[in-house]
Formats: C-alpha cells, sequence, structure tokens
C-alpha cells in the first residue's frame, strides 16, 4: 500500500518537473530521501508486559532549511508510505514559501488501542530514539494523524529533559499551555477560507452571497465554513459521516458548530433538509465546494455530479488525477490541496519563530501574518495559472502549485552547488 502511495508522489513529482523543463538530476534528489531513521521502541504495557513498537523518521530534503513534517501513529504506516509523506512535506514547505525541507515521522500503532499512560510511554519512547537526529534548527515534528497537541507535550517535555536545555521549538502544534498558539487549532479551515475567498474574487468578485457547500465538517471544514460565512456566504450544505444538511437559503453556521461539538453529528442541526449521503454537498447547487473530509471522495464516478465552479481542496488528495482533468477541461478550477490546506503548517512555522525568540504575539496579530503568507502564497500560483493558461489551455492550478513548488527547491539547489 505505501509502496503504490510513493510511486504515485513521484509520478506527481515526475510530471512537475517535465511540464517545468527542470533537469533530470532534481528528480534524482527528489526521488529519495536524505536519510530515513529506523527505530524500535519498547514499551512497558499496563499489564506489565513489554511491547516493541516500530517507528520511522525520514528526512527527505533539506534544502530549504530544517526538515519539517508531523509524527503518524497509525497501524498501517510502512517506511515507504513515512517516505512519501515526507516527499510531499519538502514540496508542500516549498510552494508555503517558508525556510523548512521535508520530513516525517511514523509508529506502527493504533493509538486507541492502547490507555493514556501507555501513549504516554510510546510517546517519550519515540522521541528518545530519534532525539540525536531532531532539534529545533535540525528536524521539527509536529502532530499528523492519531497524534495530538497533548501527545506533542509529552514529545517536547522528553527532549527537553534529554537535552537539559529548554528548545520550545523543537515541536510545534503544542498546547497554547505549554508555549503553542491559539490560531493552530483553526489554522487549516482559516487558510482554506482565504482560498475560498481569492478564488471568489477571481471569478465572481467576491465572497457575498455565494452559495458554498462544504463535504466533512471536522475541523478544517467546520473553520473554512465559518469564516466564508462571516464574510457573507451562504453555506447551503455541510456533511460529516452522519450525513448531509441542506438548506438551499444557508444553514445558520454558528447553530451548526454548537450542534456539531455539543454532538459530534450535523444532521441534528434542526430547520434544514437530511440528506444520508455524505457526499451531498458535492452534488447540491453551489458556487464553489470545499471538500474537508477524506481522499478519494471526486473520482470518474461522480465527478460529473459535481457542480461548482471551483473546488477548494480542504482535505489531502480529495480529488484523484483522472477526475481533476475532467473539471479542468469543463474549465472549474480545482486549488489544489498543497495550496490551500497549507494554513497548519504555516502556523507551525510562526509558533516556531515566537518559540526561536521567546516572544509571543496576540491571537489577532498571528492571524494577520497567516492571511498576508496565504494571500501571497495563493497569488503567486494563481498569477503563474493565468500566464500558462494561454500557452497550455488544460494545465491545472495543482501543475502550476508544484511547478512553482520545484522552482524554488531547484534554485536554491543550484545555488548552494548541490546540482
Ligand atoms: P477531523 O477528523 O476533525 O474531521 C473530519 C470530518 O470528516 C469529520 O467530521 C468526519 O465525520 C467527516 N467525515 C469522515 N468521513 C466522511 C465522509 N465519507 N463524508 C463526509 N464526511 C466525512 O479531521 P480534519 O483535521 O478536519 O482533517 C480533514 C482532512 O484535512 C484530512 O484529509 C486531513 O489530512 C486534512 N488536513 C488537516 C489538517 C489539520 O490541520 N487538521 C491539515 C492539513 C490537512
Amino acid at each position: 500500500m505505501g509502496y503504490e502511495f510513493l510511486s504515485s508522489v513521484l509520478k506527481t513529482i515526475r510530471r512537475g518537473i517535465e511540464l517545468g523543463g527542470f533537469p533530470e538530476e532534481l528528480y534524482d534528489r527528489l526521488s529519495k530521501p536524505e536519510r530515513i531513521l529506523h527505530v524500535t521502541i519498547p514499551v512497558k504495557m499496563d499489564n506489565g508486559k513489554t511491547m516493541f513498537f516500530e517507528g520511522y523518521r525520514v528526512q527527505h530534503s533539506s534544502a530549504l532549511g530544517p526538515y519539517k513534517g508531523g509524527i503518524r501513529f497509525h497501524e498501517e504506516v510502512d517506511v515507504y508510505t513515512d517516505v512519501a509523506l515526507a516527499t510531499l512535506m519538502t514540496i508542500k514547505n516549498s510552494l508555503a514559501g517558508i525556510p523548512y525541507g521535508g520530513g516525517k515521522g511514523a509508529v506502527k500503532v493504533n493509538p486507541k488501542r492502547l490507555s493514556q499512560s501507555e501513549l504516554e510511554r510510546l510517546s517519550r519512547g519515540y522521541i528518545r530514539a530519534i532525539a540525536p537526529l531532531i532539534g529545533e534548527k535540525t528536524d521539527i515534528p509536529a502532530p499528523d494523524v492519531g497524534t495530538t497537541p497533548q501527545i506533542m507535550a509529552w514529545m517536547v517535555d522528553e527532549y527537553i529533559k534529554i537535552k537539559g536545555v529548554n528548545e520550545a521549538g523543537v515541536i510545534t502544534a503544542k498546547p497554547v499551555e505549554l508555549w503553542g498558539n491559539p490560531v493552530r487549532n483553526y489554522s487549516t479551515g482559516y487558510g482554506c477560507y482565504v482560498c475560498a475567498r481569492e478564488i471568489a474574487k477571481e471569478i465572481f468578485g467576491g465572497l457575498k452571497g455565494l452559495r458554498i457547500s462544504v463535504q466533512g465538517f471536522g475541523n478544517v471544514g467546520m473553520y473554512a465554513a465559518y469564516y466564508c460565512a462571516k464574510d457573507g456566504a451562504k453555506i447551503v450544505a455541510a456533511s460529516d459521516s452522519s450525513g448531509t444538511v441542506y438548506d438551499p437559503e444557508g444553514l445558520n453556521i454558528d447553530k451548526l458548530m454548537k450542534i456539531k461539538n455539543e454532538t459530534g453529528k450535523v444532521i441534528n442541526y434542526e430547520g434544514a433538509k437530511i440528506i444520508e449521503d455524505t457526499k451531498a454537498p458535492l452534488y447540491v447547487d453551489a458556487d464553489i465546494q470545499i471538500p474537508c473530509a477524506l481522499e478519494n471522495q471526486i473520482t470518474m464516478e461522480n465527478v460529473k455530479k459535481v457542480t461548482g465552479k471551483a473546488i477548494v481542496e480542504g482535505a489531502n488528495g480529495p480529488t484523484t488525477p483522472e477526475a481533476e482533468e475532467y473539471l479542468t477541461k469543463k474549465g472549474v478550477i480545482v486549488v489544489p490541496d498543497f495550496l490551500a490546506n497549507a494554513g497548519g503548517v504555516i502556523m507551525s512555522y510562526l509558533e516556531w519563530v515566537e518559540n526561536l525568540q521567546w516572544y509571543i504575539w496576540g491571537e489577532e496579530e498571528t492571524k494577520e501574518k497567516l492571511e498576508k503568507i496565504m494571500v501571497s502564497n495563493f497569488h503567486r500560483v494563481y498569477n503563474k495559472y493565468k500566464e500558462l493558461k494561454d500557452k497550455k489551455p488544460n494545465i491545472s492550478m495543482r501543475d502550476v502549485a508544484m511547478i512553482v513548488a520545484l522552482e524554488r527547491i531547484y534554485n536554491t539547489m543550484k545555488i548552494r552547488g548541490w546540482l
């Protein structure tokens, strides 16, 4: 499974290298990580027995700065998955314009099967195992699937004990009580909103009165919808794994968030039509659709039912390459995941800058900085997209984003004398 994932990541990079006219040696460099650390973590379980967990830290590229990428706790990860994820981080961080290379860590475990104390021992054990390779100026982990701010707190605490130095910036997305920043909780959704707003300005003249639908009303989807609604858009549909709520006149976003947070299900919202299909937000009449649930939601099987003029990818990989080709030919613009959902990693960068200086910005000031970086990244890609589209009508925004990301890596590698 991980091997197929890695092959498809490498195919995307290969396409970017060809479209952008970069030399083969750039592909050769990016198709292999700089370093892979493979570790075994012994954990004393609550029943007194010791179990051994397999883990990795992949350092893919340091061309642009310290390695940066999350730690995944999942029972199906393998080293190929981790290399693929680390490679994607190199591309994402380059596009985000932040001074980071790409890395990713993983432990093969289902965290839901562990007690809190077992989880704490595993988290601390993993950091002890990778401590020789990480540091606030070398490699900076963060959460990913299966890991949380609490886990980050245990990890940074363990690292500080090992080093005997308060290196707060070694891990990001920490709790607010431990050198974290309150914007982190909604930064990815906020970044999606910024992309939706900017694409709306380009296509429709602005967000005001536009119909927006959101598939996956979780952390990312909820805040993307909230900020779009506060800016005058109508959220006509929202779904989670329980089903879809639909109101062509617009849902009350504050009420919907309250219901979701209190009951865990959007279908408990009263006064709107309930649709069983969790993909319905992609099919109802809307101007912009924001998929924020899972990968592979828009495929050749359902792409003809998708109604929006623009898709802003909050989730990772919601549109398959074939479906995207179909949409591009139809004139629909897909704002790609590694641009639209970069708010989280950009916020990590801001937290890291705060930690390095031992200086704390207020919530509004942090949000302004995040906003500025997202807007500038969006337009860097969109302007180049407009320019290239005249020459290559079937080029997508994803193709262009990949070219922009590769260009920065290529120029830096060249100036460093690596190529
Ligand atoms: P989350 O668990 O908070 O929310 C996911 C939501 O999707 C839940 O409400 C769930 O009920 C719903 N869902 C699950 N299956 C569904 C389906 N088939 N149809 C409709 N809804 C469904 O997760 P999240 O943090 O919001 O992440 C969502 C996506 O965004 C993932 O692809 C993740 O990798 C990506 N992402 C998240 C962040 C972040 O900072 N949280 C950053 C970058 C990318």
